[in-house]
Order: C-alpha cells, then sequence, then structure tokens
C-alpha cells in the first residue's frame, strides 16, 4: 500500500557501470552478431541459433542458476546487465531470454529429484527451457479463466487445450506449462486449481501436442500449440496440484525486471544511433543534430531513460534483497517500455526516409522494442495493478 510500510532496512543502488567484466564479455560475443546477422535471420524467420549457442556456452544463460547446479550463481541485476547489453549492442534477446525467468520457478519449487535431473543440464545447454505456456486465445491477459485442462489419470496427467503465443516453442526440449487441474467452478478462489508443469517437449511432439508457427511483425519464433489427449507423466507437477497460480506469479517479479533490462538496452542503442546520425548528416549545410528540433527529441528520451534505469536498478536491488518489489518491478517495465518507445520515436525520425531502409536496424528495433508495451504484460494492466495494489483503489477489472 501506499506510502510503503515496509521500508525499514536499507537497499544501495548502485549507479555507473556495474558488472563491467559481464559488460564487456557480452559486448564482445555481441560484437560478432552485427545488424546485418539479425536482419538476416528474419529475412529467414529463422532462429538465432549460433547467438544463442554462443551465449550458451559462454554461460550467460544459466548466470541464475545456483553454482551447485552447475550454473553461476549471480543476483538478477547480473542478468538484467547481460540483457542490457545484448539489446544495447543491437541484438535481441527475445530468442533466449525466458530461460533466465522460467528457471526460477523449477527453482522454487521443483523437487529435488527434477532440480538435480534438469537444472544442470540446463546450465550446460543439454536442454534448453524456453517455452513458456500461458496466454491462451480466448482469455487472454484473464489468466485464472484459462481453459486448458491437465486431469489426472494414474501415473500420468491428460492435457486438452491450445496455447497461443508461446515463444520459442519449436527451439525448446522443455516447456513451463500453466493448465486448469479442478475446474474453476470447484474452487474457493479463482487462482486456485491451477497447475504448473515441466513438459518435456521431445516426447510430447506428435504423441498429442502440435506446434503451429505464428507469422509476426518481429521475429520472435512464437507459435501456437495445441494440446489433444498428451499424456504427461505425473512428475511433470512441479510443486503442489492446485499452487501453480502462485508459482507463475512469483516469477513474474523476475519477468518484469528483465524484460525492462531489454527496453532499456533498446533505449541505449536508439540514443546513441540518434545521436551519432544527427551529429554525422549534413542538411542546408549544417549537421541535422544542430536543429533543436531534432537535438531536443533525442535529449529528452535520455532523460527519460536514465529515471528509468534508476526505477529499474531500484526494483533488481529489491529483488536481489529478497524484499517485496511487485511495485518497483511493475513501474520499471513500465516506464523502460515508454522510454525506449520514445527513444525509438526520436531515432526513426532523426534518419528521416533512412529510417525505413532495413539496412540501418532502426525500422527493425522501433518494431521489436513496441512489443514490450503489450508483452508479457499490457501497460494497462500494469496501471491496473498500480492502481489497486499500490494506490488502494477499487479494483477495476
Ligand atoms: C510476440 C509475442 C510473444 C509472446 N510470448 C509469449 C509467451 O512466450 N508465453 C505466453 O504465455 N504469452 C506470450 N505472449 C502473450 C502476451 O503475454 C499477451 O499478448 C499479453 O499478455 C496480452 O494479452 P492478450 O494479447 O491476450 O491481450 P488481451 O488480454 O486480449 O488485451 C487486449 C488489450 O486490452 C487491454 N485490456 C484487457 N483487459 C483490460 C482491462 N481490464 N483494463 C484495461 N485494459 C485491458 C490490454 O491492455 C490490451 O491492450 C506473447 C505475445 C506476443 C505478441
Amino acid at each position: 500500500m501506499y506510502p510503503p510500510t515496509d521500508s525499514t532496512s536499507e537497499v544501495l543502488v548502485s549507479i555507473g557501470e556495474d558488472f563491467p567484466d559481464i559488460r564487456g564479455a557480452v559486448r564482445r560475443i555481441c560484437a560478432a552478431f552485427p545488424g546485418s546477422y539479425w536482419r538476416d535471420v528474419e529475412a529467414r524467420e529463422a532462429y538465432p541459433s549460433e547467438f544463442v549457442k554462443a551465449l550458451t556456452d559462454a554461460g550467460y544463460l544459466a548466470v541464475l542458476i545456483p553454482e551447485s547446479f552447475g550454473g553461476a550463481g549471480l543476483p538478477l541485476r547480473a542478468a538484467s546487465v547481460v540483457l542490457e547489453e545484448i539489446h544495447a549492442s543491437g541484438g535481441n534477446a527475445g530468442a533466449c531470454h525466458a530461460q533466465m525467468y522460467t528457471m526460477g520457478t523449477l527453482l522454487r519449487y521443483g523437487s529435488e529429484a527434477q532440480k538435480m535431473t534438469f537444472l544442470p543440464r540446463i546450465a550446460s545447454g543439454e536442454l534448453r527451457l524456453q517455452a513458456f505456456g500461458v496466454t491462451e486465445p480466448t482469455t487472454g491477459s484473464d489468466t485464472t479463466k484459462l481453459k486448458t485442462q491437465a486431469v489426472r489419470d494414474g501415473d500420468h496427467y491428460v492435457v486438452n487445450g491450445q496455447k497461443v503465443w508461446t515463444s520459442r516453442a519449436l527451439y525448446s526440449d522443455l516447456m513451463l506449462l500453466l493448465a486448469r487441474t479442478t475446474p474453476i467452478d470447484r474452487v474457493a478462489k479463482k487462482t486456485d486449481g491451477l497447475s504448473a508443469f515441466l513438459v518435456d517437449m521431445r516426447e510430447a511432439l506428435n504423441a498429442g501436442m502440435t506446434i503451429r508457427p505464428i507469422k509476426t511483425m518481429v521475429n520472435h519464433n512464437t507459435t501456437e500449440v495445441f494440446f489433444n489427449n498428451l499424456r504427461i507423466p505425473a512428475d511433470s507437477l512441479l510443486g503442489t496440484e492446485g499452487k501453480g497460480f502462485r508459482y507463475i506469479l512469483d516469477g513474474m517479479n523476475a519477468e518484469r525486471i528483465l524484460v525492462a533490462s531489454e527496453s532499456l538496452g533498446d533505449g541505449r542503442w536508439f540514443i546513441r544511433t540518434a545521436a551519432a546520425y544527427a551529429t554525422q548528416r549534413t542538411v542546408f549545410g549544417r549537421p541535422i543534430g544542430q536543429n533543436q528540433g531534432v537535438q531536443f527529441p533525442i535529449a529528452r528520451a535520455y532523460a527519460e531513460l536514465q529515471a528509468a534505469e534508476m526505477v529499474l536498478r531500484g526494483a533488481c536491488a529489491l529483488f536481489d534483497a529478497a524484499r517485496p518489489c511487485g511495485e518497483e518491478a511493475n513501474l520499471a517495465k513500465l516506464l523502460t517500455a515508454e522510454a525506449a518507445w520514445h527513444a525509438g520515436e526520436a531515432c526513426l525520425q532523426t534518419h528521416g526516409g533512412f529510417g525505413y531502409a532495413r539496412e540501418y536496424d532502426v525500422e527493425r528495433k522501433w518494431r521489436e522494442t513496441r512489443l514490450y508495451q503489450i508483452a508479457p504484460i499490457s501497460t494497462n494492466l500494469i496501471l491496473a495493478y498500480l492502481g489497486e495494489h499500490v494506490l488502494g483503489m477499487p479494483r477495476s477489472y
């Protein structure tokens, strides 16, 4: 509630380039994947396998996995830095970022046996946990109404239903799936009766699960997934049956913070690219950036981005101190997504007609950064969270 009542102990937020070693190493990896690489992958509607392999081999997709399971055991802030740098380099982490936040559900709620089976193999890159099946076509943001069912049958669950926008499903070995195990009219609260499963997609393919790619504005390798009497072993269940919604919600703060880090990186790329072009492009006998009409939108976008970064760093610091951070994670997601979009607008406008030329990458980054006002949660739903849970106003939906 507002004002916060639990601000007792100090949480320190750093400024400047933290994790310089990680930043430097990620920049070096990204330098091998310039704009021409991303344009080519998009033109082929392909998956950036080489890029994902380079990141995996260097251990950056396993930064959050504890050392005891073969990862680096670093804080969320380190993962945030990795994603920021990828996006600031002109690349896109959408092909592999989900592993960072879906893994948390397995880590927190998986049994020891599940963790021992999967986490070391995810950390080594042998298994990919990139698919996250929550959204459904008929229920959208109203997650608790989702219709995919998993019904217990002996040593198995039988899954029926459909997911939409399940990104990377064709490039993942495992899927974190949310399905209803108790019908909504038989639970006290609509958030009860949903369960989280770790589905082995290699076994599920052609055994009741089919995947159909969706053509989209950006190259996000996203799909529809259909379940038709898919039998999954009962030990695919994570944690307790019926508690899955809470498990997924628990991971949402990490997801919001990590996606916000990508928006921050996008914003950095747009501002750097816009300022360079404005300085170098000469029209009417002088650099276009000498005109305040060109210079000020870039400067304003920079100011907005710097402010959003501080909120993001605060959210990371709270998360890493195991303090409540729902408000800060939502604010960071909202503010960075909007700041990146405004930076993108300034960058596109600064480039004039050349902003439309694919070889400049501006139009690609502009399309890519727009997504974050819609997914993984839309701006309105964040505002609804702030209105209700932070400001104490009536629930709006
Ligand atoms: C490229 C892409 C990749 C994605 N990847 C994944 C993935 O891997 N896994 C996954 O599970 N999902 C994924 N999603 C889905 C994404 O999380 C949803 O698109 C998003 O949560 C919004 O849901 P929706 O599209 O059903 O919109 P809807 O819920 O239909 O909402 C449509 C619009 O109405 C607004 N709205 C709805 N209800 C309210 C309300 N009560 N008050 C105010 N405004 C409201 C929303 O803000 C939105 O602008 C992806 C989406 C895209 C586009």
